[in-house]
């Protein structure tokens, strides 16, 4: 392999119980949550945007199912609500590592993160892998709402000198605004949601000279949109351009239920790692661009029943592979 080029290298998926050991509020709506513990023993997490799974039962059966020797998080049977989360520092001689949470104030992770003391618990899986980006770049664009800005301020305390980073972050407000660390020579642009558009700001802004690496990490619509700006007006190499969707802020706008259905016990559901209601709305995304199967979905039989929220704008077009299935 060359690794002198971008790379993914693959891990073995541990699940995790780590207790929780410290809680310090970066900003007003960022917690910042160490965790430790003895089964954070070879934990690894080689890229910076990597990202682990968060497991939060909601019932006893899930509970139960999660501390059970034999779970799997691509297992049958109970699932509790997992959630993708970036290790934003992780430190094998401290045995420490720290996640990152905004506080939206809605959903099994971010209602976790409020309440959380000293003392409790929580599950991790994976990383599954980790994306590396060699030493190569002379530059960096790194874009972003607040649920990527853990994976932002990484990157950036991991590049040496010598850099040039232009990050784009886009947040809630002036006080979400954080301080970031790195030896590089970087500009921040913070642009406030619903005051500023990222969109225009990206298109009058003029990227670091050299050659280029851009990282885009917003909810799926707006990555698309900032993807665009940068392949036609910036002319960035679509080679060295990495877009994620974060599922976040503006998501948040969308998501109200339009459809609720049963499916039977015995179904087959597909669904992403989490296997929400969210999840479905995304797969009945990735169905219409025709590339739902090779991004993470998987099926799951269902071993009760279940009423999952159908999330899309017109219930009309569900594909039928999924009616199919409702009782
Ligand atoms: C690869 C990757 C890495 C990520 N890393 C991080 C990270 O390090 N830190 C982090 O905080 N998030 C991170 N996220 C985003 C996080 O996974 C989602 O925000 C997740 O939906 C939060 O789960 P929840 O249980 O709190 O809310 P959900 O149950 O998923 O959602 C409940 C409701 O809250 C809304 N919502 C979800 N997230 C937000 C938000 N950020 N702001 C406003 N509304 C929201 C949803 O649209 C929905 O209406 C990452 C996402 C990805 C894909």
């Amino acid at each position: 392999m060359n690794t002198q080029t971008i790379h993914r290298v693959t891990h073995e998926i541990k699940r995790r119980r780590l207790e929780v050991l410290r809680v310090m509020d970066i900003t007003p709506r960022m917690r910042r949550i160490t965790l430790g513990g003895p089964e954070l023993a070879g934990f690894v997490s080689l890229g910076s945007d990597d990202h682990i799974k968060l497991l939060f039962p909601q019932n006893a059966a899930e509970q139960a199912a999660l501390e059970s020797p034999a779970f799997s998080i691509k297992g049958d049977g109970p699932q509790p609500a997992m959630r993708d989360y970036t290790p934003r520092r992780y430190d094998p001689s401290s045995g420490e590592l720290d996640i990152d949470f905004v506080l939206h104030g809605d959903g099994p992770a971010s209602t976790w993160a409020e309440q959380v003391q000293v003392g409790q618990h929580l599950y991790i899986g994976g990383p599954r892998g980790s994306m590396i980006v060699p030493d190569i770049f002379d530059s960096y664009w790194l874009i972003g709402d607040e649920t990527a800005l853990p994976a932002i301020g990484r990157r950036l305390e991991e590049l040496p000198a010598g850099r040039k980073v232009l990050a784009v972050i886009e947040i809630a407000n002036a006080a979400e605004q954080q301080t970031l660390h790195s030896a590089a020579d970087v500009e921040v642009v913070w642009v406030i949601r619903g005051q500023d558009d990222l969109i225009e700001t990206l298109r009058h802004l003029t990227p670091p000279s050299g050659l280029l690496y851009c990282f885009v990490a917003t909810e799926t619509k707006l990555s698309r949109q900032v993807r665009r700006v940068l392949l036609d007006t910036h002319k960035v190499n679509e080679e060295y351009l990495k877009a994620w969707a974060t599922g976040g802020p503006r998501a948040a706008k969308k998501s109200k239920p339009s459809k609720t259905l049963k499916i039977n016990c015995g179904s087959w559901l597909a669904c992403d790692s989490g296997g929400s209601g969210t999840s479905f709305c995304l797969i009945h995304r990735y169905r219409r661009q025709a590339s739902f199967h090779n991004y993470r979905t998987r099926f799951r039989k269902l071993s009760r029943p279940t009423t999952i929220n159908a999330i899309t704008t017109n219930p009309a077009k569900i594909p039928p592979a999924f009616t199919n299935t409702c009782g």
